[in-house]
């Protein structure tokens, strides 16, 4: 693999866009109404913008994000389709969101005051989603306080400030299809969607399921479905896989080689010591890159074309391997992550070895780890007329 050193970095996450735009239509072939591709925090660490092209180009008809930054970065940077941002305050102000396009999330009172607010100063009409809280206790309106909500919508609607275009939530347990939990989320978001309707709004997106919903739980489907993880080709059941094909390959190159004696305690607090002569490699990126402390004296890296230990602590900028008698040497390829073709460690594995889930080690690689793209075939997303409804 090329190497960034030339660029100062010294690692380097290689993201194979075929694999995101394979991702992408597999997903958009499995939902029954239309796909969003989730490209908040970065696009999950792979790059928000490519990962947007590329994922446009290959069947998504929506983006989402969490904030109207994000969401202005999209279009700073031409891209026109259909966008949805969730999480604001509602004294923001939302004038540029608005004539840029941008569809907003609404969950309260005093969001629906502050979006209106601010499409009466841009005169302009704001589009929003209601979101009502199915079971999740977050982002949503208490189920107690829907009724309130969709008729201040649509008091908002007829003075011309606001367009309801979607009504949404998110599923509490969307990996476990069988739960009972996911029913009565159901039945709850359906009963909302109908409170809105006998309020006189027309919502035309009626949207509930994530990856694993999108992928495990076809009556969540509704109009639009949003996936995240899946287009980054993080499977989410253990046991079970979709065909999905992860997307970024993380590497670096050894910086340091010794050959050490045994009883040779390694990195802080000597949480590792040697037991027979071995050459300890390492490798210049730790916690503060997204190699996760958690995984210290338990996970994997691929060296010269083998698996081998990680030893002692994992440290901010830098972890050591265990390479035993390879012949590994300055400046040998250590691969940290990928999808695992040449035997190097998973998203899966790493989510293990850390007890956190794919999301968590994707998004925490570091702004210091260089980004390089290995291209689907040329996006057609210019000439990508986007369906909005
Ligand atoms: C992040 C997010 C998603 C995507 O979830 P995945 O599990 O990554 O598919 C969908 N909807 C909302 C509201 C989110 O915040």
């Amino acid at each position: 693999m090329n190497n960034s050193s030339t660029s100062g970095t010294f690692a380097e996450a290689v993201i194979d866009l075929a694999a995101v735009a394979h991702n992408t239509r597999l997903l958009a072939g499995r939902a029954r109404g239309r796909l969003m591709a989730v490209v908040k925090a970065d696009g999950f660490g792979h790059g928000m913008v490519p990962v947007a092209r590329t994922t446009l180009a290959n069947g998504a008809d929506w983006l989402g994000v969490t904030s109207c930054a994000e969401a202005l970065r999209l279009r700073a940077e031409g891209i026109d389709a259909p966008v949805l941002t969730w999480m604001h305050l509602p004294d923001e102000d939302f004038a540029p969101a608005i004539t840029a396009g941008v569809d907003l999330t609404v969950a309260s009172r005093e969001h629906l005051e502050g979006i209106a607010a601010s499409a009466r100063r841009a005169g302009r009409t704001a589009w929003i989603h209601l979101k009502v809280d199915t079971g999740l206790a977050r982002n949503g309106a208490d189920p107690d306080d829907w009724p309130d909500l969709v008729a201040a919508a649509r008091r908002e609607e007829t003075r011309g400030r606001v367009r309801v275009r979607g009504v949404w939530s998110h599923l509490a347990t969307a990996e476990e299809p069988d739960d009972p939990t996911v029913g009565r989320q159901i039945r709850l978001f359906e009963w909302a969607v109908g409170r809105a309707r006998a309020a006189g709004l027309r919502p035309r997106l009626r949207h509930l399921a994530n990856s694993a919903a999108a992928l495990g739980i076809p009556r969540a489907h509704f109009d639009l479905v949003r996936a995240g993880i899946a287009l980054y080709g993080g499977e989410h059941v253990p046991d079970r896989t979709w065909g999905l094909r992860p997307a970024l390959t993380l590497s670096a190159r050894a910086i340091m080689v010794r050959r050490v004696p045994p009883g040779t305690g390694v990195s802080y607090g000597h949480t590792y010591r040697t037991d027979r002569e071995t050459t300890l490699v390492l490798v210049p990126v730790g916690f503060a890159d997204g190699v996760p402390r958690a995984a210290s004296n338990r996970g994997e890296v691929l060296v010269g074309g083998e698996r081998r230990p990680i030893v002692g602590r994992v440290a901010m900028d830098q972890f050591v391997v265990d390479a035993g008698d390879l012949p590994v040497g300055i400046g040998t390829e250590v691969v940290l992550l990928g999808p695992g073709d040449r035997g190097e460690p998973t998203v899966a594995e790493w989510s293990r070895w850390a007890d956190t889930n794919p999301h968590e080690i994707l998004t925490g690689i570091g702004a210091r780890v260089g980004r390089r793209y290995l291209d689907a075939r040329p996006a057609s997303h210019e000439e990508r007329r986007y369906a909005v409804v």
